[in-house]
């Protein structure tokens, strides 16, 4: 189709401006009006079974040039924007990026989406409507500091639709006010859509900070994504959420039944339920308390709920295992309560273990525990991952009920990870392989018959310098430092987490500056860049990120090893910073404690684009290393049963790695006269004391192997065309982890949407 003239005919209407005239912004907003109205020109796919994917984040990123290339517009955009004096990169500055969701498993949930509409497949995202984020991440004094992230704007991308449901809590009722975002399809000509739930008199953002009344339900329910939750009211209020999510989201299920003219009691060949970790777990009773209402008894809303529920856990960590007192549900939604009780009796029969109990014996309700029970699938997320699940964490579960348990690796977009985010690499792809792999992943391995054309390794080098030149001009915009595009950049975004071990990373950087302090420099200069935000209560977080920043500010002062090392976090670290990032990486830092990282994912997009992977053997780096050979990866460290052997026998002391000659020095400076100088005493002592004392993730343990293999790395750069070969090989084999993968073996082996 042609979009000239629709685009002409909306600049004159809304604007009174041929398209030529308008500022980047009107050619945004003129954009988005174009691409909502074609998405809402599309019809649902149709099926017998429709899935819901029920989640307490979307991290959706950027939605214009997604949606311009599901709608197959994309090229033709970019082309007229040029004509008309931009570009589509430029236009989407205007766009704020939705602030929906906070890490990993929320970009899993937008993956996902993509794909299921990709695949034409029938089924919705359920979560809710966040105002102001998880927050918005400024640096001041080295220290992080959070800010609300408003994103909601009149013209957006929410769709209003008139449909509410009446929630009711322990206080009262309030309504859930339904907002959509329309999930076009490539290469199919359907929709589907993300159902975001809101209160209806939602609070204006907080003057300070953000800190606002967690008591006040009725406006503060939706503010943020997971408030603080360190205090009673915080744990009440995401209690609250959850209940609201899944009440409305479960009456919306009823509602699409109803329309569909299906008798409640074939619920589960007609709906399925995937419940994205245990944050939408009381989806389970609630649906169930919705059936006994219509008449169901309780065997039988059993029987459909548990065969419409299937759950994916996400991790291992015990302190992100939720479970709630029940005296909070009772608060929250009493009606739950005997439903619970009777599901915790049942579920007692099977495995008497109070261990294993859905309510155990101190009264507090373990929504895992609850979503094995009552679902008829449980999955974990990599191979390493789910077998951890089956053989320790969840064992009891996985001997009683075998047949729910398997695995799915996670996945993700290559449209935008790889043809939206990196356009000059695919189109290089297509010269190569051709552009089949744009609808079928697998084929990106027709490109290991290039490994050996030196005119394509030098246009993949070519391609990433380009990319690297283009994040120094966002780095030099956004925070006003300028890189160097000829070093090595080496890179780690993702949440800040101790299990994720950027304090390990630092340790790298300090070694590297003692080395030129005394006179030996690197093979080459190095730019190791961050990006983390750290939960607002996580106090070991938030020092590890003033370290870093610490870090940055002496190397940036030091004219004698500035040339050679530079370190640079960049604020507020999220999808469109990410977009930048990865496609300009040259060395991908994967380095979490073995059996700590579920899967991760952001692993799978620096290999697609062409970085190599500095990783341990955890989660899903398992794999990449299994797919590209031992030749094209970099791997150290513990493995994950020898770390699970360490836990179960307290047989983990920092202080003997602590006293090595080649680990001291470098724990030690956290609190030299240098970093003291720069930092706040208090926080670095803490880190201090922590690294030498406890380490609960055992930095300590894999620190020299991580340095030698990181200098390995390093060095191997140097062979610019072997180095080309390598990143080459990661791109061909990166097919496996498309998340149309993924989903097709979802509906294969869970959903069967039909
Ligand atoms: C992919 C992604 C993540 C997940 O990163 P991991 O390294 O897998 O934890 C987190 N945040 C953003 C913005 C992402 O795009």
């Amino acid at each position: 189709m042609d979009i000239q003239l629709p685009l002409q005919r909306l600049t004159r209407a809304k604007y009174g401006l041929e398209p030529n005239q308008c500022d980047a912004g009107q050619l945004y907003h003129a954009l988005l009006q174009f691409t909502q109205e074609q998405a809402a020109g599309r019809p649902a796919p149709e099926g017998e079974r429709k899935l819901y994917y029920f989640s307490a984040e979307f991290l959706l990123g950027k939605l214009l040039s997604n949606n311009l290339l599901a709608l197959g517009l994309y090229d033709q955009a970019d082309e007229l924007l040029r004509q008309w004096g931009h570009s589509l990169a430029e236009v989407e500055q205007a766009e704020p990026e939705p602030s929906l969701g906070n890490g990993g498993l929320g970009r899993l949930a937008a993956c996902f989406l993509d794909s299921i509409a990709a695949l034409g497949l029938p089924g919705d995202g359920v979560g809710l409507n966040y105002h102001y984020g998880l927050f918005r991440q400024v640096f001041s004094d080295n220290q992080q500091r959070e800010l609300p992230n408003p994103w909601i704007e009149p013209d957006g991308w929410l769709i209003p639709t008139g449909v509410r449901f009446p929630v009711r809590f322990g206080f009262g009722t309030l309504d859930a006010v339904l907002w959509d975002i329309a999930v076009p399809g490539a290469h199919t000509g359907i929709a589907n859509r993300l159902h975001l739930f809101d209160v209806e008199h939602p609070a204006p953002a907080p003057q300070q900070g953000i800190g606002f009344d967690k008591r006040d339900i009725a406006h503060c329910l939706t503010s943020f994504l997971y408030p603080d939750d360190s205090d009673e009211d915080g744990r009440l209020l995401r209690v609250y959420q959850q209940y609201f999510m899944v009440s409305a989201g479960a009456q919306l299920i009823l509602k699409e039944l109803d329309e569909r003219g299906v008798d409640p009691r074939q619920l589960c060949q007609h709906v399925a339920i995937q419940i994205n970790d245990t944050h939408p777990s009381m989806v389970i009773p609630e649906l169930t308390r919705l059936l006994l209402e219509r008449g169901l008894s309780m065997d039988e809303a059993l029987h459909q709920v548990a065969h419409a529920c299937a759950y994916t856990n996400h991790t291992i960590l015990a302190e992100a295992l939720e479970k709630w007192p029940m005296s909070y549900l009772r608060t929250v939604a009493p009606q739950l309560e005997p439903i619970l009780r009777e599901m915790d009796r049942r579920a007692k029969q099977v495995l008497p273990d109070p261990r294993l109990a859905i309510i155990g014996p101190d009264d507090t309700v373990h929504m895992a525990h609850l979503d094995i029970h009552y679902s008829y699938s449980v999955n974990g997320v990599a191979a390493l991952h789910t077998q951890i699940l089956c053989q320790s964490e969840l064992k009891p579960f996985a001997d009683v009920y075998p047949y729910k348990f398997n695995n799915k690796t996670n996945g993700i977009t290559l449209r935008r990870w790889l043809e939206a985010c990196n356009p000059q690499l695919a189109g290089l792809i297509d010269q190569c392989a051709g552009p089949q792999w744009r609808t079928d992943p697998a084929r990106l391995e027709a490109l290991l018959s290039f490994t050996g054309d030196g005119q394509v390794l030098r246009r993949l080098l070519e391609i990433k310098r380009e990319n690297k030149l283009a994040l120094c001009q966002a780095v030099e915009r956004e925070q006003g430092v300028r890189l160097d595009p000829d070093s090595l950049f080496d890179i780690q975004v993702k949440r800040l987490h101790e299990y994720k071990r950027q304090q390990m990373n630092a340790l790298y950087v300090i070694r590297k500056y003692l080395e030129i302090k005394s006179g030996q420099l690197p093979p080459r200069p190095i730019t190791v860049i961050f990006g983390a935000k750290a939960a607002p209560a996580y106090v070991m977080a938030k020092r590890i990120i003033h370290l870093i920043l610490c870090l940055s500010q002496l190397i940036e002062a030091d004219p004698q090893v500035r040339p050679w090392l530079r370190v640079v976090m960049v604020a507020n670290y999220n999808v469109t910073w990410a977009q930048q990032l990865i496609p300009a990486c040259d060395l991908s830092e994967q380095i979490s404690l073995a059996s700590k990282e579920a899967s991760g994912t952001s692993n799978m997009k620096f290999m697609a684009n062409g970085a190599l992977t500095l990783g341990t053997l955890d989660g899903a780096n398992v794999e990449i290393a299994q797919l590209v050979g031992g030749e094209n990866i970099y791997t150290f460290g513990a493995h994950s049963d020898q770390v699970i052997g360490l836990y179960a026998h307290n047989g983990y002391h920092p202080w003997d790695y602590y006293q090595r000659d080649g680990v001291r020095p470098l724990v030690d400076f956290l609190v030299s006269p240098q970093l003291l100088a720069l930092g706040n005493e208090d926080d670095l002592r803490a880190l201090w004391e922590d690294m030498k004392g406890k380490d609960y993730f055992m930095a300590l343990l894999d620190v020299e192997d991580y340095i030698a293999t990181r200098d390995r790395a390093v060095l191997d750069y140097g062979n610019r065309s072997a180095w080309a070969r390598k990143a080459l090989v990661n791109i061909a084999k990166s097919g496996y982890f498309s998340s149309d993968r993924t989903i097709q073996q979802y509906n294969q082996d869970i959903w069967r949407l039909g």
